[in-house]
């Protein structure tokens, strides 16, 4: 299919045509509004996870990936979601369709500007040129190993200590700073054996909380190939000096949880910010029940599809120089609450060929296959339940090691 897969242009589709849209992210949401501002009705925007939670998109019917069968062939579809594994686990669910787009170059010239324009302005870019180059990748067939994004952990600290951290900070009873320059080296080895990393994300626990975190930003704006470096804070603390000026460069942005009253430093971090220069957003956060480690009883099947529907299975993350699939899978082997699984995890601290790293890396990113970690995770998909955000507890929760389920 993805040969056949082109760029979607105004005289691709008309009003008479059926139209419906892959996937139901923010790009799907842009999508829809840039059809409809060509005058093109979206017939319906299939999602597996949506269609199951009875949903609509922009007020569209979404349906399952299963309805896709009874649809006509000649069905145009547009597809968001190439930024996105799960879908690109499944191609063969649009074999059947002939005309199958993306639509970057229908994002890129359309004015979002009007009020009703979906997705936080500030956003908007950020995810067109995410998608922008997931497309191209796919397109060119290549064997490219590109990440989407990196989480660069310089800390398990936290000022805040929330009882359902979905990064498991609520469980570290001494948290450690991460040591930059085995940070740093990790990240050498780590950039020369891959083609490139669109957007890192430093993060803790509360990464303002390491008072050399600036050294890591720093080292992060000045790799060419990333275009963005998004520093995650909880608004507790304003940084200062070095550490300030570091996210004074234009591939930074800043993201504050705006968790009110438990955000204390919040309006003054906002005020330094913008005296710097520095480009930042707020937003109060939505949660989903995702922060427990324990064994979760499910079947083989429902444990496979835990993991192609969660939303992080690709969120490659770097802590203490070993390399990670997800944030829940590092915490939680970082933490010792689960046994070494050696197909789960890549070991940066020791040098090896660039060209072996690569395939390490290759084979974890495209992996199809639940984690070790999966089966004692809730999960982190849309009919995983919404639950208050950051509610506080004085001490560390209890850990408890586990090992791997056999009797399935
Ligand atoms: S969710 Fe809470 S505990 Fe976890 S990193 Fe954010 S502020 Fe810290
Ligand atoms: S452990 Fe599995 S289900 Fe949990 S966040 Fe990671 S990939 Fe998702």
């Amino acid at each position: 299919m993805a040969g056949q897969i082109r760029d979607f242009t105004p005289g691709d589709a008309t009003p008479e045509d059926s139209i419906v849209i892959f996937g139901a992210g923010d790009v799907a949401q842009l999508t829809h509004y840039a059809l409809r501002a060509l005058g093109l009705d979206v017939a319906y925007v299939c999602d597996p996870l949506l269609a199951e939670a009875g949903g609509t998109l922009c007020g569209t019917e979404v349906i399952p990936p299963g309805a896709l069968a009874s649809l006509d062939p000649g069905t145009t579809c547009v597809i968001d979601a190439w930024d996105h594994t799960r879908y690109a686990r499944q191609p063969a669910l649009l074999d059947r369709f002939p005309r199958v787009h993306f639509s970057v170059s229908l994002l890129r010239g359309t004015d979002f500007s009007g009020p009703r324009a979906p997705v936080l302005p500030g956003e908007r870019e950020r995810r067109i040129t995410h998608y922008a180059n997931q497309c191209q990748a796919l397109l060119a067939r290549s064997a490219q190993v590109r990440l989407r994004s990196l989480d660069v952990v310089v800390t398990e600290a936290c000022t805040m200590r929330c009882v359902d951290c979905s990064n498991l900070m609520q469980y570290y009873a001494h948290p450690r700073h991460s040591d930059l320059d085995e940070l740093h080296t990790a990240l050498e080895r780590l950039m020369a054996a891959v083609d490139g990393v669109d957007e890192f994300r430093v993060l803790g626990g509360e990464p303002f909380a390491n008072p050399r975190f600036g050294r890591t930003v720093d080292l992060l704006t000045s790799v060419a190939e990333a275009e963005r470096v998004v520093v995650y804070t909880n608004g507790t603390i304003v940084p200062r000096d070095a550490n300030l000026a570091s996210l004074a460069h234009p591939k930074v942005l800043v993201k504050i949880t705006d968790y009110g009253g438990l955000s204390v430093r919040h309006d003054a971090l906002a005020e330094t910010l913008t005296r710097q220069g520095v480009n930042w957003l707020s937003q109060k956060p939505t949660w989903t029940d995702s922060g427990r480690i324990g064994p979760v009883e499910r079947t083989r099947a429902e444990l496979e599809r835990t993991f192609r529907d969660c939303c992080v299975n690709d969120l490659v993350t770097l802590l203490n120089g070993r390399l990670y699939l997800c944030p829940f899978s590092a915490n939680a082997m970082n933490l010792g609450a689960l046994p070494d699984a050696p197909d789960d995890v890549i070991d940066l601290r020791t040098e090896r060929p660039a060209d072996e790293l690569r395939e390490l890396i290759s084979t974890l990113y495209r992996r199809s296959g639940p984690l070790t970690a999966c089966s004692f995770c809730r999960g982190r998909d849309h009919t995983t339940p919404t639950i208050e955000p950051a509610v506080q507890v004085r001490r560390p929760l209890p850990l408890i090691v586990l090992s791997e389920r056999t009797d399935r």
